[in-house]
């Protein structure tokens, strides 16, 4: 038997979304992604980097991917790579996660210092174009569509190239043009799989609905809350109902304010970024309490984070509007096992972590579908141009890996495998 001369480690996102993490041996070691995994409950982290790596590479910004990085950089003294708009909006999240485990109380699990150090130890990779990494290595990002300096991470060493996807969209977007699929030639792909078993709804009758349902609330005198994430799903919201024409007042609150002021820093990597300044300069950015009891006086339109209801001012709001029956919660985005927006979906509950309470939602509640991922189609769209002849699922549910896998050996005739946390699987 030939020995394998590659191996890819899972320290998280395995069988589950949240904390990616992976060690990949191709030449040299690198770590790719260190991000977190947020429960109701508490952070779950992946496990530990025990082995020493040449680089960390980091995809994109969002916590499950990055939130664990200034942790690594405590005592590692290596380069990471990534786009400047990931380490911007990274910073911005690793910031937050300080200011929030001081709020409750509990240890951070870095300091300010160690953010620093981090962002010191950065190395900026614009997309396409190859960077050299010694040994006969190479690292090259490609825009990935999924948020503001999304990266498909392609890594060469001689002939032979493994391309981490990290978290990306095919289609286009209401603020991305779709990823860059020309990414050359593909041996090994190691592909998310959030939602490898099934089809999302027509985005544009989505959109339809989705500003429909907010523009009837209001009309009937309630308030239409729209929880976001910070990064993307906020500025897109906000871009949708300005095209729409929503005749009501709209209120942006959080830390997506601070985020859009990043996303007027790239107009480059934006599908429309003139648009998009005009949607959120023409709505009313919220500056502390008064701002905040203003736009609870007359019903109207708040887009605020979180996006899955884990506390932020969102819940400010939600909590005055719980048990108004003309309210509606407006949810946007994938809604993770265990955090408060999946409780309230599955079983009309609202779980107010900060209160510490537990209350029957008497207003209504709907989710809507406007992925940054790929649908099973734009998966194989993806993995058939790029067409390798190993695959690995990452960061999905295990029950929707088992429908990918099928459906990807239906279509290219290659057995994909589902890493395990802790395992070395071998390839190559
Ligand atoms: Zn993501
Ligand atoms: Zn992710």
């Amino acid at each position: 038997m030939v020995s394998k001369s590659f191996s890819v480690t899972g320290l998280g996102a395995c069988g589950e979304v949240g904390r990616s993490a992976f060690i990949l041996d191709f030449g040299e070691k690198f770590l790719l992604d260190y991000g977190v995994k947020l429960n109701i409950e508490e952070v779950e982290y992946p496990l530990e980097v025990n082995e020493h790596v040449k680089a960390a590479v980091i995809s994109h910004a969002h916590l499950d991917h990055s939130g664990l990085l200034p942790y690594f950089y405590k005592d590692s003294n290596c380069l990471s790579f990534m786009t400047q708009a990931t380490l911007d909006l990274a910073d911005i999240l690793w910031k937050d996660s300080i200011k929030i485990a001081e709020f409750e109380g509990v240890a951070p699990k870095y300091t300010r210092a160690e953010i620093e150090r981090t962002r010191k130890h950065n190395f900026i990779v614009p997309y396409n174009k190859k960077f050299s990494l010694g040994n006969d290595s190479s690292l090259e990002f490609f825009d990935a569509g999924h948020i503001l300096g999304s990266a498909l991470c392609k890594f060469t060493h001689k002939d032979k190239t493994f391309l981490y996807t990290g978290d990306y969209k095919v289609d286009e977007t209401q603020l991305h043009a779709g990823c860059d699929l020309n990414v050359g030639k593909v041996d090994y792909l190691m592909v998310e799989s959030t939602y490898g078993d099934r089809e999302q709804a027509n985005r544009k009758l989505e959109e339809k609905a989705f500003c429909e349902s907010v523009q009837s609330t209001v009309e009937r005198g309630g308030w239409a809350i729209v929880p976001v994430l910070a990064i993307g799903r906020s500025q897109e919201v906000i871009d949708i109902l300005s095209k729409y024409n929503i005749d009501a007042p709209i209120y942006f609150d959080g830390m997506a304010k601070q985020v859009s002021e990043i996303y007027f820093r790239y107009p480059e990597l934006l599908k429309d970024s003139k648009g998009l300044k005009k949607a959120l300069n023409s709505v009313e950015w919220i500056m502390g309490k008064q701002g905040r009891n203003r736009a609870l006086k007359n019903p109207g339109v708040v887009v605020s984070t979180s996006g899955m209801m884990h506390g932020g001012p969102v819940m400010h709001y939600v909590r005055k509007i719980i048990n108004d029956p003309r309210s509606k919660i407006h949810l946007t985005s994938y809604q993770a096992e265990g955090t408060p927006g999946r409780e309230l979906l599955e079983k009309g509950l609202l779980l107010d972590e900060n209160a510490g309470t537990v209350v029957k939602a008497g207003c209504r509640y709907e989710k809507f579908d406007f992925s940054a991922h790929p649908s099973q189609s734009e998966l194989i769209k993806s993995i058939k141009k790029w067409n390798p002849k190993e695959i690995f699922m990452v960061h999905g549910d295990k029950k929707v890996m088992d429908v990918f896998s099928k459906s990807i050996y239906s279509a290219t005739g290659v057995k994909a495998t589902r890493l395990e946390t802790g395992k070395r699987t071998y390839f190559g």
